[in-house]
């Protein structure tokens, strides 16, 4: 018996996926990290890379019909490893958890009583909360003696004051139906703001921070002295950001107008702003390199993707500038965040009376870790912060599970 297991397991279960990686809090190292794919269908796909050992990533096409074949095919993988679900180095199974509505506010270790509350949620998250439960009554059935812990979404989110987060409509509709902004992406929020701070060389409590998550899904956050006072996505990820095939902010009118007038059902216009929308619907594509590299070859329709998309950013930028009132550093992170110095320079561009500049030379700089992409003289830190939410969700379960 191992006196002080160190080891936890991070599972990310989507409807038709589940992500997942191993670590160790002792040193932070990652021990294997892999990716279930299409589950249900006759293509799913494993891909599992053994770190620990330094092996190969090992990929395996064969049906795998739902989640509880998918957890096991990856206990199966780990076990290859002699990293088994069944390992007394294993702490605790932290699970990724989109909503956690006003609840939750921060991680907790799942009993039947959480999982009800999960479940009552799932009308304000139809699509990810189910499969999130998926993935935990799956993990309880291998390992019931272990702790899992949830770990959500939107708890970083909970600070925000009622100003922020309530929408002005009536108060007793909304309240009945659980409408309000709760935001997401908070565990990358969160992970990215305090490294920020750490940057600076400073406490997350004494700065103020502009979070701007570019990934395929988008959203901003003002975070002031650690504490998340605003957030762009709202009663679901649809709000906000222009993202790779979400509108983000649209006038609600447009709804109706759609329904009324275009003859679509609200399934299709669901669809519609979910997943035909943001650049793709505007230009066909929604990954930033191919966006580029048509803006280079003189493509007009990408170029108006990529105009609308940093137009809202810097609207967002503006905004939660004026939220916090001072801002010591605007920081970039997630796919097109970490990797697009075309974004970056463009979000940022003209706001220099704002104190807000981005050096030329170092925002081209690629690289792996947190830096800094400012001139000297700007009074507002610009930076890139790569996230990492399975590192926070494996240090927020340890930490909670080892107090
Ligand atoms: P994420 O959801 O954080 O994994 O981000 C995925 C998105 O990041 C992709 O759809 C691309 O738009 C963007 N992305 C990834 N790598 C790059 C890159 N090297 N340059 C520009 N954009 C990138």
């Amino acid at each position: 018996m191992t006196a002080n297991p160190t080891r936890v397991l991070v599972l990310n279960s989507g409807s038709s996926s589940v992500k997942y990686q191993l670590l160790d809090m002792a040193d932070g190292a990652r021990l294997a990290v892999g990716l279930v794919e299409r589950i249900g269908e006759e293509t799913s796909r494993l891909a599992h890379t053994p770190l620990a050992t330094g092996g190969a990533k090992r990929e395996t096409e064969a049906p795998i019909a739902d989640h509880e074949a998918a957890l096991k095919a990856v206990a199966r993988e780990l076990a290859a490893d002699g990293l088994g679900l069944d390992s007394p180095e294993l702490a605790a199974i932290g699970h990724r958890v989109v909503h956690g509505g006003q609840k939750f506010t921060a991680p907790t270790v799942i009993t039947d009583e959480v999982v009800a509350e999960i479940e009552r949620l799932i009308p304000v998250a139809p699509l990810h909360n189910p499969a999130n439960i998926t993935g935990i009554r799956t993990a309880q059935a291998l390992r019931p003696d272990l702790p899992q812990v949830a770990v959500f979404d939107t708890a970083f989110h909970t600070t925000m004051p009622e100003s922020a987060a309530r929408y002005a409509i009536d108060v007793e509709t909304a309240d009945a139906h659980r409408i309000r902004r709760y935001g997401f992406h908070g565990t990358s929020h969160a992970y990215v703001s305090r490294e920020t701070a750490k940057l600076l060389g400073k406490d997350p409590s004494e700065v103020n921070v502009i979070v701007l998550h570019l990934g395929n899904g988008a959203s901003a956050s003002a975070v002031r002295g650690g504490r998340c006072v605003d957030t762009s996505m709202g009663l679901t990820p649809l709000e906000g950001l222009v993202m790779g095939t979400r509108s983000g902010d649209i006038d609600p009118a447009v709804i109706f107008h759609l329904a009324r007038n275009g003859g679509m059902s609200i399934d299709e216009i669901d669809s519609l702003l979910n997943k035909k929308s943001g650049l793709i619907g505007l230009c066909g594509d929604n990954d930033m390199r191919e966006i580029r590299r048509r803006i280079d070859e003189g493509d007009e329709r990408a170029a108006l993707a990529f105009d609308v998309y940093v137009h809202r950013l810097k609207k967002y930028i503006g905004a939660y500038y004026a939220v916090l009132g001072k801002v010591d550093a605007v920081a970039f992170t997630a796919g097109v965040g970490e990797n697009a110095a075309p974004v970056r320079e463009a979000a940022v561009a003209g706001l220099e009376e704002l104190g807000l500049a981005v050096d030329a030379g170092l925002n081209a700089v690629r690289a792996d870790e947190p830096r800094l992409i400012s001139p000297e003289y700007a009074r507002v830190a610009v930076a890139v912060v790569p996230t990492d939410e399975e590192l926070e969700i494996a240090t927020q379960a340890y930490a909670l599970v080892s107090a």
